[in-house]
């Protein structure tokens, strides 16, 4: 049978892109490599953003938690920074739910989903688009969407992913805790935990309290400036972050064994994410904020963007990567500016600078708050940097002003 679209990949990306094809009319054929319901080494923390355009996630038995405080730690453990809102920061999910109920939404749309199916290759013409599965099946349809996450064969076998890119990597446990537990340790407001730069790994460390799930995780971001000069054994250096949060009673004492996963992410978008007859979403196209290591939203949206180009392209029969560019163009326009304004920080960020926003931002819940709406996208990037800055600005002299009358 062919297909109007075949979507390689039933993550976000994927099947967010399957549920606006199908609900165009469009034949779309959602192919994912795992049987689902499947895990994925996630935190987990959806963003508010994704559920203001997204409203059909905002479902109690897809959303585990929500919550409305947190406190991130410096470099140093010298300073604290504190968050607390009426209305939710994030939501937490798990992904195994949630990706599983967001294939559903694909199908109930209309998308034929084939689970147990890993693409190994694909063959673009004139006239047609081939994906090749494992098994040696030949699926052939127009356009073909590479939503297969960090490691995608079809942004490698395309030529629009180079061999020896960067990613980071990040280790991870969800363990299951009886909700009493959680309510003493998180309370209701499930409070989250963050560890700048953790032991000055380039990166953080992450308590995300859930219902009645607590994800603990450890990630380097590589694309961050590296400080020091040597090697970091990451599952070590996670063994210490495990202890260090029991040590000083952040999260309990006994928690049940639970697997310790690791995952990939990427560091920068693709400088091309389009070729002919064929897109790219997601995690395939490089998509995630370099300093929070968050992808869902990214994944989702460009999701949406590419079933909306691929419809304009069907109206106009036009497959070719002239046309499809301008999926390219919308999705630099939406959120590609704000990752090359974040990347732009994060590139110049080192452990002691690090320190130093969180010092001040520490004395200033303003700054704080204007921080925290920007990472979490409720704020844009673009429209904020020049207030942030100022507000920084303003913070550090007052600080050094407070600090200089202090002084005997
Ligand atoms: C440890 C860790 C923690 C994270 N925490 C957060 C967080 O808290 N919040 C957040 O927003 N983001 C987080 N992220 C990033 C987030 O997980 C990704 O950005 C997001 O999953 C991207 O979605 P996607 O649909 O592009 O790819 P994925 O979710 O990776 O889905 C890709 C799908 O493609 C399938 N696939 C792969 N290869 C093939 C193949 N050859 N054939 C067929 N199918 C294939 C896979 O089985 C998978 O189902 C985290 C990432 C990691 C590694």
């Amino acid at each position: 049978m062919k297909y109007d679209v075949t979507i390689v990949g039933a993550g976000p990306a994927g099947s967010t892109a399957a549920k606006y094809l199908a609900e165009r009319g469009l034949k779309t054929l959602l192919l994912d490599k795992e049987t689902f319901p499947r895990d994925k080494p996630c935190g987990g923390g959806l963003p508010i953003r994704v559920l203001q355009r997204f409203p059909y996630v905002v479902n109690e038995n897809i959303i585990e938690s929500y919550s409305s405080s947190g406190t991130t730690f410096s470099p140093s453990l010298r300073y604290r920074v504190e968050a607390q809102t009426t209305t939710p920061l994030i939501a937490t999910v798990l992904r195994r739910t949630f990706d599983a109920a967001l294939v559903k939404c694909a199908t109930d749309a209309g998308a034929v989903f084939q689970a147990h199916t890993p693409v190994s290759a694909i063959h673009i013409t004139d006239e047609i688009a081939q994906v090749m599965t494992k098994q040696g099946e030949t699926v052939e349809s127009d356009v073909i969407i590479g939503a297969d996450g960090v490691s995608s064969i079809v942004a490698k076998k395309s030529g629009l992913q180079k061999t020896g890119i960067e990613k980071g990597v990040c280790l991870m446990q969800e363990f299951h805790v009886p909700e009493p537990t959680m309510d003493e340790y998180f309370k209701s407001s499930r409070h989250c935990y963050v560890h700048s730069r953790f032991k000055t790994l380039t990166g953080y460390g992450w308590v995300f309290p859930k219902k009645e799930h607590l994800n603990i995780g450890f990630g380097v971001i590589q694309a961050f400036k590296q400080d020091q000069n040597h090697k970091v054994n990451l599952r070590e250096a996670y063994k210490e972050y495990i202890a260090f949060l029991q040590e000083t009673n952040l999260v309990p004492k006994n928690l049940q064994d639970a697997p310790l996963k690791g995952g990939a992410l990427p560091t920068h978008p693709l400088e091309h994410t389009y070729a002919d007859r064929l897109l790219l979403v997601g995690d395939a196209a490089g998509f995630i904020n370099p300093l929070s290591g968050e992808g869902i939203y990214y994944a989702m949206v460009s999701g949406e963007i590419a079933a909306g180009v691929i419809a304009e392209a069907f109206q106009k029969r036009q497959f070719g990567r002239e046309f499809l560019s301008r999926y390219q163009t919308r999705w630099q326009k939406e959120f590609g500016r704000d990752i090359d304004l974040i990347s732009a920080v994060v590139k110049r960020n080192t452990t002691q600078r690090a320190e130093q926003v969180l010092k001040i931002a520490s004395t200033d819940p303003i700054l704080t708050n204007l921080i925290i709406r920007v990472i979490t996208g409720e704020l844009s990037v673009q429209e904020y940097k020049w207030k942030i800055i100022r507000r920084y600005f303003i913070s550090s002299l007052k600080y050094r002003f407070h600090r200089t009358k202090d002084v005997p």
